[in-house]
């Protein structure tokens, strides 16, 4: 008997240790005889401009999405809002026989706004290949027209990274799969986005629209970038967003400053004062009931955040900082808190428009990131509340005569449109450790586990409304530049990225039915 069981043991642990009818080899080997393909769609797609409020191009950039689908035989479709000038999500699926389950692979197509001044490397929407770094003295490289292509090399365009690399990886993949004849236990579906950089504003509306097309057992989202170690990573959860508009006024129009300086009050001096009172020199914010309601992380969470390579020293030289916030604290800790950022400011001008001048108003951008337990509406609350207690006379346009004339101190505040909660999947689950499994079969290095990325998604839209998980397995460079200038993908994250999300695509775990 003894024997029988351990060779039904030994026969199950070798059904668990060769979890995938598609190995990394042959996704590799795909890969490899179809780079230039790859490349060429990729360099294609990243050539179409991909703001979300340039309404022309970003249909442009969806049609071409689509056409991209068409190709592999997903069936696609714009999911459109309500709104025609809305940018479409585009969604494709591929079935399987007999699956009742689902699960959905989502990126963005759209990126952020562009300064084309500041693009030093590469105008934007000219995708160009560098040897190495721009800022490490990378030099403009040609694609060879054959042999091998140096992975090293980076491709410079706004979207590489964040998020046309997420769009081309899950798609790269699926022809891998496609190609092997590769069966996954479950339904594929695939939504690309076009909005997100903007906040999101239509994701939950085209979700209400198209309900039944996007039920699914998880979301895997592919965007943003791997650990700052190069190591692969899953992670479960985003911080939330909201911006927050202030400005605080001056005299009715602009003062010589010599005539008038010293007698009247100065907005820039105002605003800075008002947002020096709000974080302390640790860097912790000082608005009552801002670290209120988070949750605390569990065992796994907490784990995990132990397990993840020492990174913060390295960083912090490459970053040129002596020193950082949160009394010594690390940064995958930090993004765990609930953050306060100044995103711009602006009063008077600087440099050759610079002038002797009081100006009229003086006007930041805040960032508000939040965490598992915050509201954003809540997190305003507090900030307003906050304002108010400093003397502000807070209001929501721009002061009357009779306002001017009755208060010193006026701060219109504004939040921005599009604010979302953070949302976290629990380390846990059956699912959440297939997941890791499927990235863990890809990699020889232990993978990071990251109970939240630093940055924002807007996973709450998708999870209150669908009541479904979602998890993240990003792929670009950490060093990509995503939302600055110069922004750029390094190709061997592409091809590592393909890997991994065959991988996650042939992950075993989920029944079909
Ligand atoms: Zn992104």
């Amino acid at each position: 008997m003894k024997s029988i069981r351990q060779f039904l043991h030994v026969a199950a642990m070798a059904m668990l240790c060769v979890p995938f009818a598609l190995g990394q080899d042959s996704v590799r080997d795909y890969r490899r005889a179809h780079e230039r393909q790859i490349l060429q769609e990729f360099t294609t797609l990243l050539a179409i401009p991909n703001v979300a409020s340039d309404r022309e191009n970003i249909r442009r950039n969806a049609q071409f999405i689509l056409e991209m689908m068409q190709r592999r035989g997903l069936n696609p479709q714009l999911l459109e809002a309500k709104s025609k000038e809305t940018p479409p999500a585009v969604y494709g699926e591929s079935r399987v026989p007999g699956a009742t389950r689902s699960i959905i692979l989502y990126a963005h197509y759209d990126g952020q706004p562009v300064d084309p001044k500041a693009w030093t490397a590469s105008p934007p929407f000219q995708p160009t290949w560098r040897s190495a770094p721009f800022d490490r003295g990378g030099q403009i490289v040609s694609l060879p027209a054959s042999g091998e292509i140096n992975s090293e090399w980076r491709i410079y365009a706004r979207g590489a990274s964040d998020d046309k690399a997420g769009v081309m990886g899950i798609l790269s993949a699926f022809d891998a799969l496609r190609a092997q004849n590769a069966t996954p236990s479950f339904n594929l579906k695939f939504i690309f986005e076009g909005e997100e950089e903007a906040g999101s504003p239509h994701l939950g509306e085209i979700i209400e629209l198209h309900k039944d097309l996007l039920q699914s057992e998880a979301w895997i989202i592919c965007d943003g970038p791997v650990h700052q170690s190069g190591r692969k990573e899953v992670v479960f959860g985003a911080r939330g967003d909201q911006n927050v508009d202030v400005t605080v006024y001056g005299p009715r129009r602009p003062l010589h400053s010599g005539h008038y300086g010293n007698w009247a009050p100065n907005p820039a001096m105002t605003l800075v004062r008002l947002l020096a009172s709000m974080k302390d020199e640790t860097g912790r914010v000082t608005i009552a009931g801002w670290y209120e309601g988070v949750e605390p992380l569990g065992a796994a969470e907490r784990r995990a955040i132990a397990e993840a390579p020492a990174y913060d020293n390295q960083i912090r030289e490459e970053l040129g900082l002596a020193q950082t916030e949160g009394n010594g604290k690390l940064l995958m800790e930090l993004i765990n808190q609930p953050s306060l950022n100044i995103n711009g400011f602006s009063s008077g001008d600087v440099g050759a428009l610079a002038r002797n001048v009081i100006p009229t108003t003086a006007t930041a951008v805040l960032d508000l990131r939040l965490v598992k337990g915050n509201d954003y509406r809540q997190q305003v609350q507090h900030l307003i509340d906050h304002i108010r207690k400093q003397g502000f006379y807070v209001i929501d346009h721009d002061p009357t005569d009779a306002e001017r004339k009755e208060h010193a101190l006026i701060a219109k505040v504004i939040p921005r449109a599009g604010g979302y909660n953070a949302e976290r999947t629990r380390m846990d689950l059956p699912l959440s450790m297939a997941v890791v499994a499927a990235v863990q079969s890809t990699s020889r290095d232990p993978i990071v586990k990251m109970p939240t990325s630093g940055g924002s998604l807007p996973l709450s839209i998708i999870s209150d409304r669908l009541r479904t998980v979602t998890i993240s397995v990003p792929i670009a460079n950490y060093d990509n530049n995503q939302h600055a200038e110069n922004e750029n993908l390094r190709l061997q994250n592409l091809w590592d990225g393909i890997e991994t999300l065959a991988a996650v695509m042939m992950m075993k775990g989920i029944s079909r039915g």
